[in-house]
């Protein structure tokens, strides 16, 4: 019991008609009063043996934030413009009617307790919110550990949060835990969940004790607090398909109530939504970058990485190597088998030139029965006899195309740049020169390789 400046009368009355401490404090009689004193106050009483203006009383009820009750004794006249201002705040008059006062004082810390839990619910909301925000945001799953930090751990204040892909090439996407997490955990985890991979089901949280009890309704509420050992693991859903899980080890103790539940379920939800934008976008990505027809990059992406290969290679000194490709007499194939014909010989060339070259390497359709190879830090007679070898297997192979089997064969020009310390071709000089010596193929009798480097020196 707080009783500040009371009067011993009073503070007896007060002991006497409740069982349970009340914060009491008394005005007039002690000038010195803390904001603190203020605030723990259940009952601020107005002693009419002091002084009072209402002024003043109107500064110290804009003070007080916890009090649900003045208590006024004698004079009244000035808190009758109070009461009007001040609503949320219960004046009684004396003589104190304390099964009444006792009454006001339960209903304002029900109501305090209410506001307390509003106030939980509104910052799990806000959480929430912000958490979904910077969640739709993620463009590249790189970005999703960022962007779950620190909200995840935050909202579900567990021992340990781990969010895994187990099929994935990084399988664990985030992980929490603030005493950090042993390798040998996660690895036991893991396991755990590999094991139970064949039985997962989509919908329903993996229990590891009360969870699929609970599921079952059969787990009552104050039963609820799990084991220090119970994990839960939460599947993360694409369509009907688990793609990943978001796996908590709650504190000890931890209560887990349905508004624990249902964040993590919402959560959990959420990321089997931004799992799915990322495999579209993806999906989308790979659209945009790569040639409908023969799989091999397009020409606008084949160009965007073929000059960040220039960049690099510029600075790590090494060399690279266009091959310009061009089906030879492509238009007699069309007018003898069809365009269809045509564009089953265009996928098997593509799908030769592709396999014919390393993962590095860049193979690119850049028109319609052009191709253009980047060979990686490989110097013009590399790219020479790599091109040698491509057009003999061009030549030995045979689409066959509804009853009949065609032939085809490719003109090759080769230009490379290889650092000599003098200003560095362009791409676009560099890939006008492996054009120019495409030309001169052609121009010789086609289904032949030639290096720009030998029209350069008979031109000279
Ligand atoms: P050259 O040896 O001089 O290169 O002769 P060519 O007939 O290959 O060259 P030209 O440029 O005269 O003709 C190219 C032909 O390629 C004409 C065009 O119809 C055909 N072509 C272009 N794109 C496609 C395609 O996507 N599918 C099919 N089937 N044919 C295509
Ligand atoms: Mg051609
Ligand atoms: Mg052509």
């Amino acid at each position: 019991m707080l009783l500040v400046g009371a009067d011993s009368q009073l503070v007896s009355r007060f002991k006497e008609n409740f069982g349970r401490d009340v914060a009491l404090w008394v005005v007039g009689s002690e000038d010195s009063v803390t904001r603190e004193m203020l605030n723990v106050a259940d009952v601020v009483v107005v002693s009419a043996r002091h002084e009072f203006s209402t002024e003043r009383f109107r500064n110290l009820l804009l003070r007080i934030t916890t009090p649900a009750v003045i208590l006024l004794t004698g004079a009244r006249e000035p808190f009758e413009v109070l009461r009007r201002d001040f609503p949320l705040i219960r004046f009684l008059d004396s003589p104190i009617d304390f099964s009444y006062l006792r009454g006001v004082l339960d209903s304002s810390e029900l109501d305090r307790a209410r506001l307390q839990q509003l106030g939980r619910e509104h910052h799990r909301l806000t959480t929430l919110y912000q958490l979904s925000s910077a969640l739709l945001r993620v463009s590249d799953i790189s970005q999703l550990e960022s962007a779950l930090d620190p909200g995840l751990p935050k909202m579900l204040s567990t021992s340990l949060t781990l969010l895994t892909f187990p099929a994935w090439k990084h399988p664990v996407i985030f992980r929490h835990a603030p005493g950090g997490i042993s390798s040998r955990r996660v690895a036991m985890l893991s396991a755990h969940l590999r094991d139970a991979w064949d039985v997962l089901r989509p919908d329903l949280p993996l229990a590891w004790d009360w969870l699929l009890e609970l599921e079952q309704g059969e787990v009552r509420a104050e039963d609820r607090t799990l084991k220090p050992w119970s994990f839960m693991s939460v599947p993360i859903s694409r369509g009907t398909e688990v793609q990943g899980f978001l796996t908590l080890l709650p504190k000890p103790g931890q209560h887990v109530d349905e508004m624990f539940l249902q964040t993590v379920f919402v959560l959990t939800d959420l990321l089997g939504v931004v799992i799915q934008n990322l495999d579209l976008r993806t999906e989308l990505e790979m659209r945009a970058h790569v040639d409908g027809l023969t799989g091999v990059l397009n020409r606008m992406r084949l160009l965007d990485l073929l000059g960040l290969e220039l960049k690099r290679l510029r600075r790590s000194n090494a060399p690279l190597c266009l091959v310009m490709v061009d089906a030879d007499h492509f238009k007699r194939i069309n007018d003898t088998y069809g365009h269809q014909a045509g564009d089953e010989v265009l996928r098997q060339v593509a799908q030769l030139l592709r396999q014919s070259c390393r993962e590095l390497d860049l193979v690119g359709r850049v028109g319609g029965e052009e191709f253009l190879v980047g060979l990686i830090e490989s110097d013009e007679n590399g790219g020479r006899i790599w091109a040698e070898r491509a057009r003999e297997k061009l030549n030995q192979l045979r689409v066959k195309y509804d009853d009949e089997v065609i032939q085809i064969m490719c003109s090759f020009g080769v230009a490379a740049y290889v650092p000599d310390g003098k200003t560095p071709p362009g791409l676009d000089d560099l890939i006008g020169m492996a054009d120019r010596a495409l030309y001169e193929a052609k121009r010789l009798g086609r289904n032949r390789v030639v290096a720009h480097s030998s029209i350069a020196a008979g031109e000279a």
